[in-house]
């Protein structure tokens, strides 16, 4: 199919454009982008008023499929992301099975193949069945097509383990995306430890659960020299380690969701298990120092991990209910509202940590950027559109998301990947 997107605001960090384009696109690819582009008998997509960018990749994504299909499927996780302007997903190993193999690999892609409408990279596990004590197969379920490794859901705690996972990482030229948590410092804690959970009554996950972790995995890192990604991090003491051990040339990256930085541990006073999630959300102070962070480019990364659960497991009280937020489809929204109408950062930041910078780090060569000859995958955002959250519009299979009912401004408002509109809301 040929496609012609026209007078669209067009953002792509990579090369510094910011300007009113045009972009052709021929059989999956962006086959020209200029100024007024002149070609009759195709279908014309009118982006006037709009900000055309390089499709946006969620790094972080849990597809509950297989083993948990009432949560999320391949398929209703794929519908999510394109409803919310993501073109690429990486989806996490936590499975049932475990993505600890090159089967279970191939089975996700090639369901993905048939029943996504956006592109789905596999993390495989770091250790089998996530247990934490015997190295998966790295290099052959690379080569199956894993795009990284992680056992998120989970922290490696054997640090011998994680030392050698990434030893083997830097040689298959992958990356470990790193869970951090101290299971024996978070115990048996439901929220972040602080005021609000002695005043709630419910048991705390301190900072240095997380903290601990970071630190010691920047050290065997460094040991290693190799690369390193932390996943979801949510306090402001993991902040300061990541900036120092970038000033100190260390390879690290790191990423925030957009639940640690609007929401704060405050707000669990319902007792609303939809802000039930793990890293806890944390308090004010943290989700400040978060939002500088993200100013000043310490965090690299925006992620929403995004985690389905049924309406029966998270009505449960707040301390039995499983740790999850369904973000897919608020994330974009959200970053739209707080970060960009409100001049906190700029779109080419936006763009460059929710496109540019996933596909770098996970080496998708071909996306990330819009330029001639590259993967015509592109999403068209709306930043005066105003929408009201609600959940019952979710193309998730599941509905646990805090942000029902908020008002936010700016949004996702088409999806083309490959060449191909897979979501579309132009009024
Ligand atoms: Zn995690």
């Amino acid at each position: 199919m040929r496609l012609l997107i026209k007078n669209g605001r067009v953002i792509d960090p990579s090369s510094r454009t910011d300007e009113t384009l045009d972009i052709l696109i021929e059989r999956g690819k962006i086959a020209d982008i200029k100024a007024k582009i002149r070609i009759e008998g195709i279908k014309i997509i009118d982006a006037s008023r709009l900000v055309v960018v390089p499709g946006l990749i969620d790094m972080h994504t849990h597809l509950r499929e297989p083993g948990q299909e009432e949560k999320e499927t391949i398929r209703t996780g794929a519908q999510a992301a394109a409803k919310g302007g993501f073109t690429s997903i990486a989806c996490m190993p936590n499975t049932n099975p475990v993505n600890d193999n090159r089967g279970v690999t191939e089975y996700i892609l090639s369901e993905a193949k048939k029943k996504a409408v956006v592109h789905v990279f596999p993390v495989a596990a770091i250790t089998k069945s996530l247990k934490g004590y015997e190295l998966t197969d790295m290099a052959d379920i690379k080569d199956a097509g894993a795009i990284a490794f992680s056992d998120d859901g989970m922290p490696v705690h054997n640090s011998r383990v994680m030392r050698r996972a990434l030893e083997y990482s830097k040689p298959l030229d992958t990356m470990i995306i790193d869970h951090c948590e101290d299971l024996n410092l978070s115990e048996n804690g439901v929220m972040n430890e602080g005021y609000y959970s002695y005043l709630f009554g419910l048991p705390g996950i301190p900072s240095s659960s997380e903290e601990v972790m970071v630190a010691r995995d920047i050290i065997l890192a460094q040991k290693a020299n190799c690369r390193i990604h932390i996943a979801h991090l949510s306090t402001k003491g993991s902040l300061r380690l990541v900036e120092q051990a970038k000033s100190q040339g260390i390879q690290i990256s790191a990423e925030v969701t957009p639940h640690h930085l609007f929401l704060t541990d405050s707000m669990i006073e319902t007792y609303d298990t939809n802000f039930k999630v793990n890293p806890p959300l944390r308090s004010q102070e943290d989700t400040e120092v978060l939002i500088k962070s993200v100013k000043k480019g310490i965090i690299d990364v925006f992620a929403t991990d995004h985690a389905p659960h049924t309406p029966d497991e998270k009505a449960k009280e707040f301390d039995c209910a499983p740790f999850g937020i369904n973000g897919l489809e608020t994330a974009v929204p959200l970053f739209l509202d707080k970060l960009i109408n409100k001049n906190i950062i700029s779109l080419d930041r936006f763009v460059e940590m929710t496109s540019t910078t996933p596909a770098r780090l996970l080496k998708l060569s071909n996306k990330g950027v819009l330029k001639k000859g590259a993967d015509a995958d592109i999403t068209i955002l709306n930043l005066h559109k105003e929408i009201t959250v609600n959940v019952k519009e979710f193309r998730s299979r599941s509905q646990n998301n805090p942000f029902h009912g908020e008002k936010l401004k700016g949004c996702p408002v088409m999806t083309i990947v490959g060449g191909k509109i897979v979501y579309s809301d132009l009024n």
